[in-house]
């Protein structure tokens, strides 16, 4: 007898060795086939016609397989077939189509999918490289799932014998077998007031909807039964996320006292006037760090935004109350930004505050004496990178620790343990710049609680940002002295450090790769069109720079292969004013901050991603002078990188750009690998379930802060098992200490 979690294997028609290839896509159960859904589908009931088709829209034909013929061109093989309706024809076409020479014959029944374009030679339509399916014959048994219905496609969960025709198949079967008995995972009550489909039905419906479903709703997963799919894969997540921060609440943390005292030190080293969405941040902080619960925020500004002094300001509470603060910088540069930063804002107090700076390359010596003073707790501030963590530090009296976002994971729990016993657990505050859309953030970091710098610092022109290509570089250079002898300074970044040859170390963004969309969705790549050009490179462009268009000037050169110490004088003679022009790679993306630069050149920029042209931009406008972004680029570009270089040219808004790369490269690209957060869905998108997200996250709220209410104590148990469940195998990664 078949049930819902009867391992795949014994299922009719899988046995042990196709049970093998599914489980390579986590595929173990029938539950989870079940959940393998379609990601489109065809109105096999009322084709088109060819002559109803029109060039440009993507469209699915039934015809009849009139001939076909591989062509072998110069350049490539070329497998063309001939699809006809009566007197009407369709051509398809696959370039190296060779591996489909013998697939068709003249007589079958093919569905084609892909995109209609106007035939020259035929004069009427073809399509390049579309999607295909033979049909059956009528008198075939299945026949009735793949025509005269509408027909689910699915991705292929191996090669083209596990592929649609075969998934449809076994769906078909499971479902016809467990009709009626697939469990319930919500509560009655909360299904009814939400007029959501139970799962039976739900699972039915997505696999095999009814002939009179919009089939616009099914593409774009917006049918009753896909949105109760969806919400219920939310809702435990959200669920999970609930508890977790209730939990946080119960734990033991410190009450620091924000008095009077506390709020002349603050007062004595701001330098600025805060802005008031800074005001409004440190005041939430500041509620969260006199409660006795350890404080778990996120504080989210783009680039720019002034989140640093916001820090430091809850790191000055910490410390006047008697504890230790920390700083985690993503790198040395950064960490060592922080820390000349600091120790020169503080000059100004009355009282001596002790900064110590801990990284990885300081000699043994130096690193041990950080320790100690660390261990004594003589070292108020302490600031560093990854080192902290990784090498045994021992604090005194740990009250507050600031992370960029990049450590989040793992982080937290280390510095949990690291309070003494009987101490409080220290309070936590995430710094990041990545402008997530809020109700995405609220999910991604859903058990942290959020502050948002949603406004610059005053004083600051809009960066010009314009597009140059290489032919025209010696204007740019031009440029780029005037702007020194005015007595600012300039960046100019390159992807790669060294010449061809090199393994390209700096480039996070693959952009020798383009991917195009849906391919991410769905893991593979496209091979590019685009052939790669030889790259300018970091270190030969300086060379060559320094010698000849900006020779007289005062360059330096940074990069990632330099030791720790020489990245460190090249920053500090470019902060200092003692350098012009910065040659650089990515390293300097992300933080550092020279007010008196005012013009940042990217060249190859079409080889960046959106968020790194973004974080560079922000190198520059810092100060009150005009500034100028320049994106250069030779050779071809890519219709996406057109896309993104032309945003970056439009808009300055973080949010606006973080959506845009969203759209363009997936939320699973975006937010990078399931590492860095992202819960592995199977039914639900971020970008596309928003609205959905929020709903379950209010329900989610409503179901903890009532104890289940609208449950029976039967689907309260189901709920909590099936929690446990979800959360162990989807989320486990999720965790913030
Ligand atoms: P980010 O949020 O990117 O870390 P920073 O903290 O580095 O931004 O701040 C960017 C720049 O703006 C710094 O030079 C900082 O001194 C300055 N700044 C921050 N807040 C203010 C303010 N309220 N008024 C004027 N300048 C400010
Ligand atoms: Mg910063």
């Amino acid at each position: 007898m078949l049930a819902i979690d009867t391992p795949v294997q014994f299922i009719k028609g899988i046995g042990p060795r196709i049970a093998e290839s599914l489980a390579e896509k986590s595929i173990s159960t029938a539950e989870d086939l079940l959940y393998h859904l379609p990601f489109r589908y065809e109105d096999r009931a009322n084709p088109l016609a060819v002559d109803e088709l029109a060039a440009g829209e993507m469209a699915s034909v039934i015809g009849e397989v009139r001939g076909s013929v591989l062509l072998r061109t110069r350049a490539m093989p070329i497998f063309e077939m001939t699809l006809g309706q009566g007197l009407s024809k369709l051509k398809c076409i696959w370039f190296r189509g060779t591996y489909l020479k013998d697939r068709f014959q003249a007589g079958q029944t093919v569905a084609v999918f892909g995109k209609v374009e106007a035939s020259r030679s035929s004069r009427g339509f073809k399509m390049i490289q579309p999607q295909f399916e033979i049909l059956p014959d009528s008198k075939e048994e299945f026949s009735s799932l793949e025509m005269g219905r509408i027909t689910p496609i699915y991705e292929s969960l191996g090669g083209s014998k596990l592929g649609s025709r075969w998934i449809r198949r076994q769906l078909f079967s499971v479902l016809a077998e467990l009709r009626g008995s697939i469990p319930e995972t919500l509560p009655a009550l909360m299904l009814e007031r939400l007029g959501m489909p139970s799962r039976d039905a739900s699972l039915h419906q997505v696999h095999f909807p009814d002939i009179e479903t919009p089939l616009n709703r099914l593409q774009a997963a917006s049918t009753p039964a896909h949105r109760r799919l969806i919400f219920e894969e939310l809702f435990f997540l959200e669920l999970g996320l609930e508890i977790k921060r209730r939990k946080a609440r119960e734990r033991v943390g410190i009450a620091f006292v924000p008095d009077e005292r506390v709020r002349a030190a603050l007062r004595e080293v701001l330098p600025f006037h805060p802005t008031a969405a800074q005001k409004r941040a440190l005041a939430e902080i500041v509620e969260d760090m006199k409660h006795p619960s350890p404080m778990r925020r996120l504080l989210q500004g783009d680039v720019g935004s002034g989140k640093t002094i916001v820090a430091l300001q809850a790191m000055l509470i910490a410390i006047e109350n008697g504890y230790q603060a920390v700083l985690m910088a993503p790198t040395e540069i950064l960490a060592t930004q922080h820390y000349l930063g600091a120790r020169k804002l503080l000059e100004r107090a009355t009282r001596d505050y002790r900064v110590t700076l801990l990284t990885g390359s300081l000699d043994v010596h130096h690193k041990r004496a950080a320790r100690g003073r660390i261990a004594r707790g003589e070292a108020g501030l302490v600031i560093g990178t990854h080192a902290l963590i990784e090498e045994k530090v021992d604090f005194e009296r740990l009250g507050l620790v600031v992370v960029d976002e990049q450590h989040r994971f793992g982080v937290m729990q280390r510095f949990r343990l690291m309070k003494k016993p009987g101490q409080g657990e220290p309070d936590v505050l995430v710094m990041t710049a990545t402008p997530i859309p809020r109700t995405l953030a609220l999910s991604l970091y859903g058990d942290l609680d959020l502050s948002v710098l949603d406004e610059l610092p005053p004083g600051r022109t809009p960066i010009v940002t314009r597009r140059g290509s290489d032919d025209r570089a010696d204007e740019v250079w031009q440029f780029i002295r005037k702007q020194v002898v005015a007595g600012r300074q300039a960046y100019i970044v390159y992807p790669v450090i060294e010449g061809p040859s090199d393994d390209q170390p700096e480039l996070d963004f693959p952009a020798a790769e383009e991917t195009t969309p849906g391919a991410a969705k769905q893991g593979r790549k496209t091979p590019s069109l685009f052939e790669r050009p030889t790259l300018k490179a970091a270190t030969s462009m300086y060379e060559a720079l320094r010698d000849g268009a900006l020779a007289g000037l005062r360059l330096g050169l940074l990069h990632g292969r330099l030791s720790a110490d020489d990245k460190e004088i090249v920053m500090r003679r470019f902060q200092r004013g003692e350098l012009d022009v910065l040659v650089s790679t990515t390293v300097i993306e992300v933080g550092v901050d020279v007010p008196n630069a005012t013009v940042m050149v990217i060249e190859h920029a079409e080889r960046f991603g959106l968020a790194q042209l973004h974080q560079l931009r922000g190198r520059v406008g810092r100060g009150g002078a005009k500034s100028y972004c320049i994106l250069m680029t030779g050779g071809r570009v890519s219709p996406e990188a057109e896309q993104r270089l032309d945003a970056m040219v439009r808009t300055q808004d973080g949010f606006e750009l973080a959506e845009l790369d969203l759209e363009l490269r997936g939320p699973g690209e975006f937010f990078g690998t399931r590492q860095a957060g992202l819960p592995d869905f199977r039914v639900a998108n971020l970008v596309r379930d928003r609205e959905l997200l929020e709903l379950a996250k209010r329900e989610a709220a409503a179901f903890v802060a009532n104890g289940g209410a609208e449950a029976t104590p039967a689907e309260r148990a189901v709920v909590a098992a099936r929690l446990k469940k979800a959360w162990q195998r989807r989320y486990g990664l999720v965790e913030a200490g």
